[in-house]
């Protein structure tokens, strides 16, 4: 099973005031706007949002963003499997905020090698199938991305109790799998209601889906409703364990380039 090879970025570096405040720790106290303001001061123009437009942590990130800095960069991934209420809703941010959203796309060729090899619904299949498929629509088109649209950081909604897998995310981290680029996590050690707190105060547009039983909507084909009680990760691949279950944005895939 043939994986498209990793392109290599370059290492950055960063102002030793900047890598100073990383390490010693301080910066794992401050408030989300306090984080949001300094990084802006230290990255603006060279940083980004990551927002999927399927979670509400990017859109509570969004806002927040705007009221310290409306310029303030946006990206998402258009894996071709969005649902529509995910498109519809990257319009309403354009109409609500001017956001010229950057979406980024898939490379054309990579995607109908895949196809043609294994077919529209792989990612049922395994595991192993899945994380082809994560790789060539999301991780691929977001490595090349960060390879060429000028940063030195990045804005990301990951929360620690959203799963397993980002119960160890800093505040602010190295990003040694992007290059060495700064990654902000904002909202890390915010619970659910936090954010649903902050959506309804602001009234922040999310995800139609999500009143639908979505607590996290992706592609299409890999996203689903849960049933009360269920865990808010449920609806994410849910024929795999939880330790399975990222796309490879958010770590270091051993398997990136082995040709799996
Ligand atoms: S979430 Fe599903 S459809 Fe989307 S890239 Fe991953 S495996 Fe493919």
């Amino acid at each position: 099973m043939a994986s498209p090879a990793a392109a290599p970025i370059a290492t950055k570096t960063h102002p030793e005031a900047v890598l100073a405040a990383i390490r010693d720790g301080s910066l794992a106290s401050w408030d989300v706007e306090k984080i949001l303001s300094w990084s802006l001061e230290n990255f603006h123009p060279r940083i980004v949002l990551s927002a999927s437009f399927g979670n509400p942590e990017g859109m509570v990130l969004l806002d927040l963003l705007q009221r310290i800095e409306p310029g303030v960069r946006v990206f998402t991934l258009d894996t071709g499997r969005l649902p529509q209420a995910t498109h519809d809703l990257i319009d309403r941010v354009r109409d609500r905020y001017g956001v010229a959203v950057e979406v980024v796309f898939p490379e054309p060729a990579d995607v109908v090698r895949m196809v043609r090899q294994h077919g529209q619904n792989l990612f049922y299949e395994s595991v192993e199938k899945r994380q082809l498929c994560c790789r060539i629509r999301k991780v691929e088109p977001m490595r090349r991305y960060f390879e060429t649209a000028g940063i030195d950081a990045w804005i990301a909604g990951l929360r620690r109790e959203q799963n397993v897998t980002r119960s160890d995310a800093a505040k602010v981290e190295i990003d040694e799998a992007h290059g060495g680029l700064v990654k902000i996590n904002p909202l890390v050690d915010w619970t659910h209601e936090q954010v649903w707190d902050y959506v309804r105060a602001h009234n922040v547009p999310v995800n139609r889906l999500h009143k639908a039983g979505y607590p996290s909507v992706g592609c299409d084909p890999c996203s689903r409703a849960i049933q009360p009680g269920e865990d808010v990760r449920a609806g994410r691949w849910w024929w795999e364990n939880p330790e399975t279950k990222e796309c490879g944005i958010h770590v270091e895939e051993e398997s990136h380039g082995s040709g799996i």
